[in-house]
């Protein structure tokens, strides 16, 4: 199979309520999708969403990402597409949105198991009894994993940890601090929270100070899991081997798209560590993307963040899966199946 064509469009999708994170405050989902079309007339799409404050891309980089390459990929293999893709330099979401077209043509899009799994949800940075608030709301809905964005103020997260912990018993607790303490405070933190069965803590300090990550992590009881220190499998074997995290979080738009979460997932494999799948806000193409990872690599992935189509204002037609509660069914298709 050759690829003929190349196309791209910008979409927008609309969340039922702001998204805050130490990092970014989001409303619409911005992305860009990405048709790539075989000679045969089969064709792959890819999306990207624009994440600056994560990978640096906005949406006019990735479109002139993706258009300063296209030529290039016209009348090559798939194989030899992807090959010469993962050689460029330009940004991963960029490259993610063309890999995970190219690698649905290859048939990436298929299922080894149809087994439901469970995603956990987000609880939005806020004030705390808005943020219980929130939390009830998603326990009542059947979710029972939670992912706590905490912010800089280390008083507040410490706070908001003791009480939603404390108010819900029995919802799994995953806290994400998107980077923004110091070593001082997360070493505060660590120490101010030991004694709450917390699942983990997500990237306390900036992505690039691996010596403090490494520091908290021996310092922590509660497993501390790299986030934005780890985008390629290059970052995620320097982590690992320098025991500065316990777990890595893996998504496409950090990695480079299918092809290269795979290699990240077989090594997670080899090396028995512990994953999360998660994305960012993302459109529903790439959101099938990673599900079709996470039913497949169910052995390696301990927790799924793949939330995002909770969190449109309408649901998606264009899923491969359903989300009931806190469960992801597959959805077949005539095409998928
Ligand atoms: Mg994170």
């Amino acid at each position: 199979m050759k690829i003929k064509n190349i196309s791209l469009e910008k979409r927008e999708i609309a969340l039922q309520t702001p998204f805050i994170t130490a990092l970014r405050r989001v409303e619409t989902i911005e992305f860009v999708r990405v048709f790539v079309e075989c000679e045969e007339g089969s064709i792959g799409i890819g999306e990207a969403p624009a994440t600056f404050a994560i990978t640096g891309e906005d949406i006019d980089t990735i479109v002139h990402s993706i258009e300063n390459i296209q030529t290039l990929l016209i009348n090559l293999s798939l194989n030899d597409a992807l090959l010469l893709l993962h050689k460029q330099n330009i940004g991963s979401s960029a490259k993610a949105s063309l890999d995970m077209a190219i690698m649905m043509l290859l048939g990436a899009n298929r299922l080894k198991s149809t087994e439901p799994i469970k995603t956990d949800i987000t609880i939005s940075f806020n004030a705390k009894e808005r943020m219980l608030r929130d939390a009830k709301k998603a326990i009542s809905e059947g979710m029972d994993i939670l992912k706590i964005k905490l912010a800089s103020d280390i008083n507040h997260a410490v706070e908001v940890t003791k009480f939603l912990s404390k108010e819900l018993p029995k919802a799994k607790l995953l806290i994400d601090a998107n980077q923004a303490w110091s070593l001082e405070e997360s070493l505060h933190y660590v120490q101010s929270v030991k004694n709450i069965p917390l699942e983990l803590i997500e990237q306390p300090v900036k992505a690039e100070d691996l010596d403090s990550l490494k520091i908290i992590t021996k310092a922590s009881l509660i497993p501390i899991l790299a986030d934005e220190a780890v985008f390629t499998l290059l970052d995620v074997k320097k982590v690992m081997e320098s025991k500065s995290a316990d777990m890595i979080n893996i998504k496409l738009m950090k990695c480079g798209g299918v092809s290269r979460a795979i290699e990240i997932l077989e090594y997670a494999r080899e090396h028995h560590i512990k994953c999360m799948l998660g994305s960012m806000l993302e459109g529903p193409y790439s959101i099938n993307a990673a599900l079709y990872l996470a039913f497949n690599y169910r052995d390696v992935i301990e927790y799924i963040d793949l939330d995002s189509p909770l969190l449109y204002k309408e649901k998606s037609l264009e899923l491969d899966f359903t989300f009931e509660q806190n469960r992801i069914n597959f959805l077949p298709s005539p095409e998928t199946l």
